[in-house]
């Protein structure tokens, strides 16, 4: 019999007021959403527990910020110990795509992997979220060459376009920083 290991992230999620944060968080962790959702200052948190594979099982600690995002940046102390972000912005707000390379440059300059681990960056993956609203008329699709080139130049691991409201890519982007922290270790 194989031994099931069990591993624990603390995962940021981080982007300018309104990107849809909280909403991707309760959609990913309970299947939840509502647009009036009404937060509370601080910071949250949320567990989900994911069977990853027979022998493994990872359990991811989602850090959810309420009021601190008009500061544009958080203490060293909300990021510590984490091992991957999410950065969000809003597909119908194109200054929220302007906040993004702040929030990756404030994780790069606050957070390393441990050193049993390199130390290097942790993973990042951008969410353009929203995605629903431009089948309403709202904003436009990002454009993928653009988004590839963004990624590119500020260090993110992998782009997607996502609705919390009609539950795109939610899953899809987690598995991939998952994925991509199993690799590391
Ligand atoms: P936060 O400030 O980043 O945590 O953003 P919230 O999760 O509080 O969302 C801000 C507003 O955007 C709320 O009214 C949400 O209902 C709405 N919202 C969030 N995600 C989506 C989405 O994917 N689609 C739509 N249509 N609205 C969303
Ligand atoms: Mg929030």
């Amino acid at each position: 019999m194989s031994e099931v290991k069990e591993y624990l992230y603390k995962i940021l999620v981080v982007g300018d007021l309104g990107t849809g944060k909280t909403s991707i968080i309760r959609r990913y962790v309970h299947n939840i959403f509502s647009s009036n959702y009404k937060s509370t200052i601080g910071v949250d948190f949320a567990l989900k527990v994911i069977q990853w594979s027979p022998d493994i099982i990872v359990r991811l600690q989602l850090w959810d910020i309420a009021g601190q995002e008009r500061f544009g940046n958080m203490t060293r102390v909300y990021y510590k110990e984490a091992l991957g972000a999410f950065v969000v912005c809003d597909v119908t707000r194109q200054s929220t795509f302007e906040g993004v390379t702040k929030w990756k440059d404030d994780i790069d300059q606050k957070v390393n992997l441990p050193n049993a681990w390199g130390g290097g960056r942790i993973p990042v993956v951008l969410l353009a979220n929203k995605s629903d609203l431009v089948n309403e008329g709202h904003g436009q699709h990002v454009n993928p060459v653009e988004m590839d080139e963004l990624c590119e130049k500020h260090g993110f691991i992998k782009w997607f376009e996502t609705s919390a409201k009609d539950n795109t890519n939610i899953d899809d982007a987690a598995r991939f920083l998952i994925q991509s922290i199993l690799s590391i270790e």
